[in-house]
C-alpha cells in the first residue's frame, strides 16, 4: 500500500513540521516523540520548546506524488501529520499550517487524512468556514469512551467527505481522567 509510507493504510506522509505538547493521557506513548528522540531530536516536544520546520524541497513532494496519481488514474492518500499535531494552537505555526492548506488544495489526486487530538481547534483553525475541499478526510483519534465522547462531537461539526477515529488503546488507569488542558 505505502509507496514512501511504511503505513499500509495510506501511500504517504506528510508532516508539515515536527514537534507537538502532550494534551491527553494517550500522548504518553507518543511514539512521533519518541521517534525523535531516536533521530536525535531531543527538544521538539513541549509548550516551549521550538517546532521543526522544512524546506521547499520537502514541500514540493506532495505536488509530485499528485502527479503520479494523476497519472496512474487513482486517488492516493496522504497521512498528515505522523510527527505533530496540524491543530496545534501556536503563532508559529500558522505560516506552515497556511501553506499546508494551499498544497492540499494543489492536489486534488491525492485524498488528505488529517488526524488530529485537537478536534476542537479545527473551526478555528481552518479557512474553509464549512465548504471544505473534497479531497480531506478529517479525523480524531481517542483513547477510550470519554475522550471519543469529548473530542467526537467536535467531528460531527464538519462536513468533510470522509470523517474517521482512531482508537489507541491505553490502560485503565492511565486513561481514566482527562485531566489535561486541551491547547
Ligand atoms: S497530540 Fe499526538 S503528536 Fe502530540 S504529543 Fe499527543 S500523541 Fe504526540
Amino acid at each position: 500500500m505505502g509507496v514512501n509510507s511504511k503505513i499500509e493504510w495510506t501511500h504517504h506522509t506528510f508532516n508539515p513540521w515536527w514537534g507537538c505538547v502532550r494534551i491527553s493521557p494517550a500522548c504518553k506513548h507518543c511514539y512521533a516523540e519518541t521517534w525523535a528522540k531516536r533521530v536525535g531530536m531531543d527538544d521538539l516536544w513541549g509548550k516551549d520548546a521550538p517546532r521543526r520546520f522544512f524546506t521547499d524541497a520537502h514541500w514540493k513532494e506532495p505536488l509530485k506524488w499528485d502527479r503520479e496519481a494523476k497519472a496512474a488514474g487513482e486517488r492516493r492518500r496522504v497521512f498528515c501529520a505522523s510527527m505533530a499535531d496540524v491543530f496545534e494552537d501556536r503563532e508559529d505555526l500558522n505560516a506552515a499550517r497556511e501553506r499546508l492548506w494551499l498544497l492540499i488544495e494543489a492536489t486534488p489526486n491525492l485524498d488528505w487524512l488529517l488526524l488530529t487530538k485537537r478536534i476542537r481547534h479545527v473551526r478555528k483553525l481552518s479557512p474553509w468556514r464549512g465548504k471544505w475541499p473534497t479531497n480531506i478526510w478529517l479525523g480524531t483519534s481517542t483513547e477510550n469512551q470519554l475522550w471519543l465522547n469529548r473530542r467526537v462531537e467536535h467531528l460531527l461539526e464538519h462536513d468533510v467527505a470522509v470523517r474517521f477515529v482512531s482508537a489507541e488503546l491505553t490502560c485503565p488507569q492511565e486513561s481514566a481522567t482527562p485531566n489535561s488542558r486541551i491547547r
